[in-house]
């Protein structure tokens, strides 16, 4: 499995965590961070339960953050997730150049704790906790530009969250994560900084980050409320993502069948240390059940739930987007 015989994976398509309250969470991804609700659906392996896609105006692969929302699982103690070795500890939003000092008074003015501005790898960011505990940061990386803009975002232009930038994932030993990363997927190694070992996957605006924490101590973390569940990189077509696939299988890796995702199709397995990965293709894309202007209105179910609707509706906790202008 050689990464330059296959076509190469654009960058990061989306990053998939676990929420509580799913009204809490929109609130803080839609009416703090300024990003679309682009689709309001199900868990497709639990319809019942609420899948909320979060990304820029269209919901373009790359600028997309989804939640899983975990209301039907009690008790609390043991639905809240930790984040710790082998896990991925935290997602990375890109905004535009100059909008730091913006976003340091939104999360002052709004009560919201953050830590920052600080320096990584010779960039600027700031740190903030969503609603659930996940953490959340916000790097300065490059000017206004792709599909930010629509009627109803709750920041400025000039200062919106251009797109998902990468991720860092805690692991105790990084040799067979990082081998895999760079010889199997084709990922580049921009450099190490202490513990922190910076890839990159993609090109130009695309370019996605990925910083491999080396922590041997790391305590091992648990899935729930909070804790991101899956990363998923991008295939520019499904012959791309079926050739990925089958390169996988080749090369010994456990991969699920393709999966018709709806908005994508997906391929699914586990990096050297455990971490979830998936390949997402860039179609067909959010516009395939609601036009463009009413992304995330209504509750959108794939055809084959579309005959469970008014069940599954029963069991789904009432969420409005009270944040559109
Ligand atoms: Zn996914």
């Amino acid at each position: 499995m050689n990464p330059t015989e296959l076509p190469s994976l654009p960058g990061l398509h989306h990053v998939s965590a676990i929420c509580g309250d799913p009204q809490r969470n929109l609130d803080f991804y839609v009416g703090l961070l300024g990003l679309r609700l682009v689709k309001k659906t199900v868990n497709f392996d639990d319809p019942g339960s609420y899948h909320l896609y979060y990304g820029d105006a269209v919901g373009s692969p790359g600028t997309l953050m989804t939640f899983f929302a975990w209301t039907q699982v009690p008790p609390l103690a043991t639905a809240q997730g930790r984040t710790g070795a082998n896990q991925i500890a935290s997602v990375t939003f890109a905004v535009p150049d100059g909008s730091l000092s913006f976003w340091v008074d939104r999360l002052a003015d709004r009560a919201v704790d953050f830590e920052g501005p600080k320096t990584r790898h010779d960039e600027v960011f700031l740190a903030v906790k969503d609603p659930d505990g996940m953490t959340v940061h916000l790097v300065e990386r490059g000017p206004v530009g792709g599909e930010g803009d629509w009627a109803g975002g709750t920041v400025p232009e000039a200062h919106r969250i251009q797109r998902v930038d990468g991720i860092a994932m805690i692991v105790r030993d990084r040799s067979a994560t990082e081998a895999f990363l760079r010889e199997r997927m084709g990922f580049r190694r921009l450099g190490p900084k202490g513990d922190v070992t910076r890839l990159a996957l993609g090109e130009g605006r695309a370019e996605s980050r990925l910083d491999l924490v080396a922590d041997p101590e790391a305590p091992s973390g648990r899935m729930g409320r909070g804790a991101i569940h899956h990363v998923a990189w991008r295939a520019a077509t499904e012959q791309d993502e079926a050739r990925w696939r089958e390169a996988l299988v080749e090369a010994g890796y456990g991969v699920t069948d393709m999966r018709d995702r709806r908005y994508f199709q997906s391929i699914y397995f586990h990096e050297p240390a455990g971490v979830l990965f998936e390949i997402a293709t860039d179609g067909p894309g959010f516009l395939v059940d609601e036009e463009p202007g009413e992304l995330g209105s209504s509750l959108a179910l794939p055809p084959w739930l579309e005959a469970r609707r008014a069940s599954i509706r029963a069991r789904l906790p009432e969420v409005v987007n009270r944040h559109l202008r």
